[in-house]
């Protein structure tokens, strides 16, 4: 899987790209990562990428031609058809199910992060095939939301991460029925007067594995009943499941 992406920050990534779990799949060339930075791409001494906004106003925009010639090269690079992403808060909100069909889709993507007030509309019509937003907040570029989505599908990768089934018990995962991720303990089994539930110190799997759930629904309603919702809508909501909503007090996930 490959990415080009599309920065006036390319030492942003660099950090990103060389700590953590993921770190081996970028270096191994799993996921291959291409910087393109579009100020090479400009002309004059300068290398101007921005020019104020047509109509006035405050802030720059970044300027078509020099992304143009960015992409061409790109492209030249790369014939495969991979969807331009342009990352943009007007942008379809990411989430698991995206990330998910991306780790199996093979061609990866161009990302483009903008900057200042955002890219000439004309480069947007011309050439973008999705915007993608990471939620209802403006952001100073797309180079955070580029390292969310590289992360968000480069995680869900076979080998990626060392054991195979830690995200499959991640929150909105299918396994999950769509819910919210249990509670997480470790050693010491006390802590500031506080103790791990006596339940995970039982060894008793199938007590352990119903708890879980339990507390999955529970985390579910009351932080995001619009999930639990889904899920239920769904069919993904036993009997038991529903037996524990309604004695903690939740009916029909609308509280
Ligand atoms: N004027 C624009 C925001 C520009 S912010 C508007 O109001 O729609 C500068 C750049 O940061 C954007 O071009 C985009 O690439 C990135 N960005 C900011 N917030 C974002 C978000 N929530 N999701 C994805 N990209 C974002």
């Amino acid at each position: 899987m490959r990415f080009d992406i599309i920065t006036l920050f390319p030492e942003l990534f660099a950090p990103f790209l060389q700590a953590g779990v993921t770190r081996r799949a970028y270096s191994s060339g799993q996921v291959a990562v291409q910087l393109h930075n579009p100020r090479d791409f400009a002309d004059g001494n300068y290398r101007r990428v921005d020019d104020r906004p047509f109509g006035g106003g405050p802030g720059m925009v970044m300027m078509a031609p020099p992304l143009e010639r960015t992409l061409q090269y790109i492209r030249a690079l790369r014939d495969d058809g991979a969807p331009l992403v342009f990352f943009s808060p007007q942008g379809h909100v990411w989430n698991h199910a995206l990330a998910q069909a991306w780790a199996v889709d093979a061609r990866g993507a161009i990302l483009l992060c903008g900057r200042y007030e955002g890219v000439d509309q004309r480069f947007i019509d011309a050439y973008v095939d999705v915007q993608v937003s990471v939620g209802d907040f403006v952001l100073s570029g797309g180079e955070i939301p580029a390292m969310a989505v590289l992360d968000s599908v480069t995680r869900l990768m076979p080998g990626v991460l060392s054991d195979e089934a830690s995200h499959i018990q991640d929150s909105f995962n299918p396994a999950l029925d769509g819910l919210l991720d249990c509670p997480h303990y470790t050693r010491p089994e006390e802590w500031n007067g506080r103790a791990v539930p006596e339940v995970l110190l039982s060894g008793h799997h199938e007590h352990i594995a119903r708890w879980r759930r339990e507390q999955s629904l529970l985390a579910t309603a009351a932080q995001r009943p619009d999930l639990l919702h889904n899920s239920r809508a769904q069919g993904l909501l036993s009997a038991q499941d529903e037996c524990v909503l309604r004695e903690a007090g939740y009916n029909g996930g609308l509280n």
